[in-house]
């Protein structure tokens, strides 16, 4: 165990990490020899979108568990619906979860391998006389369905035979019927006070191309009917899920039993919200399809492609996840605890570098023209072993134009004329003039330095208060800064006033790019490598980045937004130690 003190978890999020209920529950299962002491779970995306903050939650929890007590967990996709599956979101869902550090080795499955066995579990079910074909239509159905305070009204049609339900059940399959003319339905119990016991739908007509199955199926079973059997197939223990499906469990039981099928233990979790984001596929697609992002990978996003673009570690949503915890109670998570579980890792991992955003050019007087010099940056500052970044300095540098005030407050410990500051690892500099134009605005400044501090010391120890990053001009490049807010302007983007919709409470500055001067080392990196610019926070190699224009994503600020979280958070939180650190490599 690592003991470092933790910065206190967000308000609401559960149990100290690893002592969830869920994990508790096992325990029991296992001291009571449940399932011979085995675990099997799985996490069932459907493929209808990209990966989102809320299934990295799924994704550790299943992963972990199996990986904590010996077990396996399967990947399975859930992909019953071919008017919104695609093989592109299978392929992104396996990359993200593999990025994520987690390994399916051979069990990845498809609810579409199970459509066979299904249907031969919805035959067996006529046979049984535990379901019928209804003729009736999906208004009719809605409607006969009931309400909370009235009990449902059993179809025209709940009396068919058993010869004749099969009978048109097989021309279902044959595709004699169009979209729409019947389904197949659960005989359970229209007056049952779980409306999704009524006799749920199990088999609609959908003449579509599934993106696995092509055109072998015009008949589909509904997600309550495959969800339940593919996990007694692929003998599931611990069927986890989220807190929405604790009605879905009777008709599971329901279907399990009658079929005589492995019951696999059923439980609930709280799903997890993010201030500031939305975390359903449904919105986030229609941020990508109407044009409010870039894309999926859209490093605003809170989906993991987008994370990733972004360059948060893998590492920090894991250990993110594993923090927040497992609770059966709702709770909105601070999007700053994600950055701050990100800056911790990267504090470690991101080499430092130098890069001027907004900059201001000094001319160094007494400097020679025509000379460089080379400083050298520690890569680690904490761990002078790992190496130096080597620096030209010459006689024109940029500066970040907010480290220089001309009427400076007294606590402004950065450039103004007369005040002696040092540029990181080079000399000491003095403001000596301001180079303006006609309506004011500064255009240059005029600096002397002192050849003794070379470095960054001072012979005589003199000390200075302020220390800025800087640039070479003669030899910085030019780089593509993209700088990230919040994708939306209030905490809760979903509580909006009537008539409005989230999309109304877009941020519109929640993407700013700007032109930065950067070490000409940088220009030479990868996309996807993370560094360090000294003071200003953590950035990342955008893939649009090439050798003549790199950019880069910030991803987070140095600034610890965290700091100020954390004033607001609960006491009983505190003083909870950080889970062993993954054993997974971060990439
Ligand atoms: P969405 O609401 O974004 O469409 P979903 O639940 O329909 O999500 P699935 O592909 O069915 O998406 O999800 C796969 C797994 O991830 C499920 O087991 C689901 O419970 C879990 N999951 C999805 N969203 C969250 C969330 N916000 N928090 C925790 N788990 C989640
Ligand atoms: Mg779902």
């Amino acid at each position: 165990m690592t003991n470092t003190p933790h910065p206190a978890l967000p308000p609401g999020t559960g149990e100290a990490p690893g002592k969830n209920f869920i994990r508790a529950k096992i325990l029991q299962d296992r001291s009571a020899g449940r399932f011979s002491g085995s675990l099997q779970t799985r996490f069932p995306p459907e493929p209808n979108g990209y990966l989102h903050l809320g299934h990295a939650k799924s994704i550790c929890l299943n992963f972990g568990l199996a990986e904590e007590f010996g077990g396996r967990c399967n990947l399975r996709f859930d992909d019953t619906n071919p008017l919104k599956e695609s093989r592109e979101y299978v392929d992104a869902i396996r990359a993200d979860v593999r990025w994520l550090g987690f390994d399916w080795e051979d069990r990845e499955y498809y609810a579409s391998d199970y459509f066979e066995q299904l249907y031969a579990f919805a035959e067996k079910l006529i046979l049984m006389d535990k379901a019928y074909v209804d003729s009736q239509s999906a208004e009719e159905i809605r409607e006969n369905r009931g309400t909370l305070t009235r009990p449902g009204a059993g179809s025209p049609y709940r009396d068919r035979s058993v010869t004749e339900n099969l009978d048109l059940f097989r021309r279902m399959r044959a595709g004699e019927f169009p979209d729409g003319a019947h389904v197949l339905r659960a005989k359970i119990d229209m007056a049952s006070p779980n409306i999704i016991m009524r006799d749920p739908t199990l088999y609609r007509i959908r003449h579509a191309e599934h993106h696995r199955t092509q055109n072998r199926w015009c008949i589909y079973p509904m997600y309550d009917f495959t969800h339940c059997i593919s996990d007694a197939l692929e003998k599931v223990t611990h069927s986890l899920c989220t807190l929405e499906f604790v009605n879905n469990r009777e008709l599971y039981n329901w279907t399990l039993e009658t079929l005589n099928l492995f019951r696999s233990e059923q439980t609930e979790f709280a799903r997890l919200s993010i201030s500031r984001t939305v975390l359903s596929k449904r919105k986030l697609i229609q941020l990508v399809n109407e044009g409010h992002v870039s894309g999926w990978d859209d490093p605003r996003m809170p989906t993991l492609s987008g994370l990733r673009r972004r360059g948060i570690p893998p590492e920090a949503i894991r250990n993110f996840c594993a923090r927040i915890g497992i609770s059966r109670a709702d709770n909105v998570v601070e999007y700053g605890f994600l950055e701050f579980c990100a800056r911790e890792i990267l504090n470690r991992t991101a080499k430092r570098a130098m890069a001027v955003l907004d900059p201001l050019k000094i001319i160094v007087e007494n400097y020679p023209h025509n000379r460089t010099e080379w400083f050298h940056l520690p890569l680690f500052p904490d761990d002078p072993e790992k190496g130096t970044r080597p620096l030209p300095f010459s006689r024109e540098i940029w500066i970040e134009r907010s480290d220089f005030r001309e009427d400076a407050p007294g606590k402004f410990h950065r450039l103004t004329p007369g005040r002696e500051v040092r540029l990181r690892c080079a000399y000491y500099i003095t403001c000596t003039a301001i180079h303006k134009d006609e309506s004011g605005n500064i255009l240059s400044l005029v600096c002397s330095y002192d050849p003794r501090t070379r470095g960054g010391g001072s012979p005589d120890n003199r000390k200075v208060k302020g220390t800025l990053h800087w640039v070479s001009a003669a030899h910085a490049v030019p780089a593509a800064i993209r700088l990230y807010d919040d994708l939306f302007l209030q905490d809760d983007p979903e509580t909006v006033p009537e008539g409005k919709t989230f999309l109304d409470v877009i941020n519109p500055d929640s993407l700013r790019t700007v032109t930065a001067r950067m070490d000409p080392s940088l220009a030479a990196l990868p996309p996807g490598e993370r560094v360090q610019f000294e003071r200003l926070g953590y950035f990342c190699v955008d893939p649009d980045s090439t050798p003549c224009q790199p950019v880069f994503n910030r991803i987070v600020a140095i600034k610890d937004t965290w700091a100020k979280l954390e004033k607001r958070i609960s006491p009983s939180y505190k003083n909870i130690s950080l889970p062993a650190g993954p054993s997974h490599s971060s990439s």
